[in-house]
C-alpha cells in the first residue's frame, strides 16, 4: 500500500465506501486532508459530571458511570428502546434511546459510559442521551485522558460519531500527511504547538484547554494564509501601482477651505491629510474611508476631487443609486459654487440629447467633476484624462463595476467610501490590502437622535407622535421587516401595514416602497418623499434607505427583533440629518431581544454597535462580510483572535519582505487549497 498523502481521495482511506465517500463530500471533504481539517464544531466537557444521584429531571446533564444492564424494550406503539442502568458511587440512573435498538451491540454490561443529555420523568428518572461514548471496557480503569468528547459537523446517513470513529482510527495516518509550515522558533515565540500536535490535540483533547491550544495553531495558520495573500497583494502592488504624483497646488483645495459654510471636523481634517499624503505620493492611492452616515465623507471626497481637478485631472464619483447621484450633484454644485465649477451629472434617467451632451463634456474634458451612477461605466462613456475614480457606497458595487471605472482612466487613485463600520479584525481580514481611514466624529449642529424601545401596547402613542412632528411639518419613516423579497408573508403584512396606516394617517400621504416594485415606481415615491408630496413613508428592509431627506425626524421600526444591530444602525442614520430632535423607536415585544436592543438604543456610535455585532453574530453573519463574499473563517474567531491575527500579519509582512517567492503557493501543498480560496475571496476587493 502507497502512503497516503494530503490530495489523496478520501475513497482510498480504509472503511470508506462509495456511500460514506458522497456523504463525506457534502461535508466539503474530497480528500485525507480534507478530513485531517474535518475538526470538531464543539466539545463536550466531561471533565465536570453530576453524579447519578444527583441528575434531576429537567436539567440536561453529562454523568459518568458503569452499566450495570442492558436490554431492548418495546414500548405500545412498537418502537423498540434500548435501556441501561449506569450505577456510580452515588447511585443509579436509568438511560433510554428509543428507536436504537442496535445500541445493544455497542453497549455492554461493565463498560464504564459517558452519556449526556437531557433527564425527564418516565415510570422514575431517566435520562436520553445525545451523545454517549466509551470510557473504558469490563475491568479498566478510566483513561486520564480523553474526557473531553470532540462532536463533529455531521450530514445525512452519516453520524458524527462514526466520523469521529473514522477519524480517531486513522489518526496516526491522517497527521502523516502534514508538514509544518512554520519554523520552530516562530512557533516557540507565538507559543503554538507544531501543526500534527495541534491537529491531534484538536481531535483527541485531553481537557479542553488541550482543545484550545490545537484550534489555537489552526487559527494562526488560516490567519497566517489569508494575510500571506493579502501581503503578497500589497507587496505586488507597490510595484504595479506606480500612479500620478500629484501637486500639492492648493489653489482648489484651498479655496475650498475658504469658502466652505461649516468648519472640517478633526476627523475629517485626518481623512483630508491621509487622502492627500497618498495622492501626492508615487504610489497610486488605494483607501478605504469607512464612516458612519452623516459624518460628512462626501466633502471629504471633494478636496480628493479638486485636488486631481487642480492638477488639470478630472475627478469622478459614482454612487449606486441616481438618487444618491443626483443628491451628490446638488451638494457639490452648491458647495463648488464659489469656484465656478460646475459638476457633470451623468445617470439613466437623462434624455438622450442630454446625456450625449455629457459624455461629450466628459470626452473633451470640459467636465472636470462628473458625478453619476453605473451610467458612467458603460462602454461609450470616454473621460479625457480621470485622475480619480471615488465609488460610493462601495459594498453596493460589484468587483467587475468598480474595476470598471477605475479603468475609464491610466492608473487613476482610487478612493472608496463605506457607512458600514467594521471592527478592525473584520476590516484586517477583508480589505487587508487597501488603506483605512475612519471618521467616528460626527459633525456638530445635528439634531441628536433619541433611541427607544417600546412595546405593542405604545403603538397608539407612537401614532399619536407620528401624527404630532407631521401636522409640525415633519415626515415619519416606517420600517418593515422583509428581509428578502422571496418572503411572501413579510411582504403581504407589510402592504396591509401601508394600506392601514393610509387609514389612520387619512390627513397624509402615505407612500409604501419594497423589493418587488420596478425602480421607476420605486424612484417615483422616494422622490415624492424627498420633496415632501409624501410624509410618511413606509419601506421594507430590502430597500436600503439611501437618501437623505433631512426633514425627516422620525424612524419606526416594527419587529426591531429581526433586524442585526448593524442594519438597525443604517436605518436610525436616515433620521437626525437635519437641525430638528429626531426620535428612532424600536418596536418589539421579543422579550429575549430586549437587552441587545437596549443596547443599540444606548449608543449611536457605529463602531461600538459593528463591535456588538460582531459578537453577536460572528463574523460570517456580518453585513459586510456577507456582502462582500468575505471567506468565513473556520478556525480563528475574530472576536477574540484579534493579536493572533496581528501576529499572523507581522509574520506574513516578513515573509514577503524577505523573499516574496516564499509566498509561492507551491511551498505548501496543502495549503495551496486554502490560499486559492482566499484568493478568490481577496479577487472582490481589488480595485484596479
Ligand atoms: P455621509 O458621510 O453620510 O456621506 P455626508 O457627506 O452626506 O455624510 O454629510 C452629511 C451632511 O453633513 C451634509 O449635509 C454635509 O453638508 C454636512 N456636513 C459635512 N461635514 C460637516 C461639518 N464639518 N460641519 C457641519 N456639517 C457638515
Ligand atoms: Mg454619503
Amino acid at each position: 500500500m502507497t502512503a497516503l498523502e494530503y490530495t489523496t481521495p478520501i475513497q482510498f482511506l480504509k472503511g470508506v465506501g462509495p456511500k460514506r465517500a458522497t456523504a463525506l463530500q457534502r461535508l466539503g471533504v474530497r480528500t485525507v486532508g480534507d478530513l485531517l481539517y474535518h475538526v470538531p464544531h464543539r466539545y463536550l466537557d466531561a471533565t465536570t459530571v453530576t453524579p447519578l444521584a444527583r441528575a434531576r429531571v429537567g436539567e440536561d446533564v453529562t454523568c459518568v458511570g458503569r452499566v450495570e444492564s442492558t436490554g431492548v424494550l418495546p414500548t405500545r406503539r412498537g418502537l423498540r428502546v434500548f435501556h441501561a442502568v449506569l450505577k456510580d458511587d452515588s447511585g443509579r440512573l436509568e438511560c433510554a434511546w428509543p428507536g436504537q435498538p442496535f445500541l445493544e451491540r455497542q453497549i455492554k454490561v461493565g463498560q464504564l459510559l459517558l452519556v449526556t443529555g437531557p433527564v425527564r420523568y418516565y415510570h422514575g428518572r431517566q435520562l436520553a442521551p445525545r451523545e454517549f461514548i466509551v470510557l473504558a471496557g469490563e475491568g479498566e480503569d478510566a483513561p486520564e485522558r480523553g474526557l473531553v468528547l470532540p462532536i463533529y459537523p455531521a450530514t445525512d446517513g452519516l453520524t458524527h460519531r462514526q466520523i469521529r470513529t473514522l477519524i480517531h482510527q486513522h489518526l496516526t495516518e491522517l497527521l502523516g500527511v502534514v508538514a509544518d509550515p512554520h519554523p520552530p522558533a516562530l512557533r516557540a515565540a507565538l507559543q503554538l504547538p507544531p501543526l500534527r500536535e495541534a491537529l491531534a490535540l484538536v481531535h483527541q483533547p485531553g481537557s479542553p484547554e488541550d482543545a484550545e491550544r490545537g484550534r489555537r495553531r489552526l487559527a494562526f495558520d488560516e490567519l497566517f494564509d489569508q494575510q500571506l495573500v493579502q501581503a503578497r497583494a500589497r507587496h505586488l502592488a507597490k510595484r504595479a501601482r506606480r500612479g500620478i504624483r500629484f501637486e500639492l497646488k492648493r489653489a482648489l483645495t484651498t479655496q475650498l477651505k475658504g469658502t466652505l459654510p461649516f468648519e472640517l471636523t478633526a476627523d475629517q481634517r485626518h481623512a483630508v491629510r491621509d487622502i492627500t499624503a497618498d495622492m501626492t505620493a508615487p504610489l497610486r492611492m488605494h483607501r478605504l474611508l469607512m464612516g458612519d452616515v452623516g459624518t460628512g465623507k462626501t466633502v471629504v471626497a471633494l478636496f480628493a476631487m479638486l485636488l486631481a481637478v487642480e492638477n488639470d485631472y478630472q475627478a469622478a464619483i459614482m454612487a449606486p443609486t441616481e438618487l444618491l447621484a443626483e443628491q451628490h450633484a446638488a451638494t457639490l454644485t452648491r458647495l463648488l459654487a464659489p469656484l465656478a465649477i460646475r459638476p457633470e451629472l451623468l445617470v439613466g434617467r437623462l434624455s438622450a440629447p442630454e446625456k450625449a451632451a455629457a459624455k461629450q463634456h466628459i470626452a473633451s474634458g470640459s467636465a472636470r467633476l462628473v458625478v453619476g451612477t453605473h451610467a458612467l461605466i458603460q462602454e461609450s462613456v470616454v473621460f479625457q484624462r480621470l485622475g480619480l475614480a471615488v465609488v460610493d457606497e462601495q459594498h453596493r458595487f460589484g468587483v467587475e463595476q468598480r474595476a470598471a471605472l477605475v479603468e475609464k482612466g491610466d492608473a487613476p487613485d482610487v478612493l472608496l467610501l463605506t457607512a458600514t463600520p467594521i471592527p478592525r479584525s473584520l476590516a484586517l481580514t477583508l480589505y487587508g490590502d487597501l488603506d483605512v481611514t475612519q471618521i467616528r466624529e460626527r459633525p456638530p449642529g445635528r439634531g441628536s437622535v433619541k433611541t427607544a424601545l417600546r412595546g405593542e401596547a405604545a403603538r397608539a402613542k407612537i401614532y399619536q407622535f407620528i401624527r404630532s412632528e407631521c401636522a409640525a411639518g415633519r415626515q415619519a419613516y416606517v420600517i418593515y421587516p422583509v428581509i428578502d423579497e422571496s418572503e411572501k408573508a413579510d411582504l403581504r403584512a407589510a402592504t396591509t401595514m401601508a394600506a392601514e396606516l393610509k387609514k389612520v394617517f387619512a390627513e397624509f400621504k402615505v407612500g409604501l416602497v419594497h423589493g418587488r416594485l420596478k425602480p421607476e415606481e420605486r424612484d417615483k415615491t422616494m422622490r415624492a418623499f424627498r420633496d415632501n408630496a409624501v410624509q410618511i413613508l413606509v419601506a421594507t428592509s430590502v430597500i436600503e434607505v439611501g437618501i437623505d431627506v433631512a426633514n425627516a425626524s422620525v424612524m419606526l421600526i416594527e419587529h426591531a427583533e429581526r433586524f442585526g444591530l448593524a442594519q438597525l444602525h443604517q436605518l436610525r442614520g436616515r433620521v437626525g440629518r437635519g437641525t430638528a430632535a429626531s426620535h428612532c423607536i424600536l418596536l418589539s415585544d421579543a422579550r429575549e431581544a430586549a437587552p441587545r436592543l437596549q443596547a443599540f438604543c444606548d449608543t449611536t456610535d457605529g463602531f461600538a454597535i459593528a463591535e456588538l455585532d460582531l459578537k453577536e453574530r460572528g463574523m460570517g453573519e456580518l453585513a459586510g462580510a456577507r456582502q462582500s463574499g468575505g471567506v468565513p473563517l473556520r478556525y480563528a474567531n475574530l472576536e477574540t483572535d484579534l493579536p493572533l491575527l496581528e501576529e499572523a500579519r507581522a509574520a506574513a509582512a516578513r515573509i514577503i519582505e524577505a523573499d516574496p517567492a516564499l509566498a509561492a503557493p507551491e511551498h505548501a501543498p496543502y495549503r495551496a487549497r486554502i490560499v486559492a480560496k482566499y484568493e478568490r475571496g481577496f479577487e472582490l476587493f481589488r480595485v484596479g
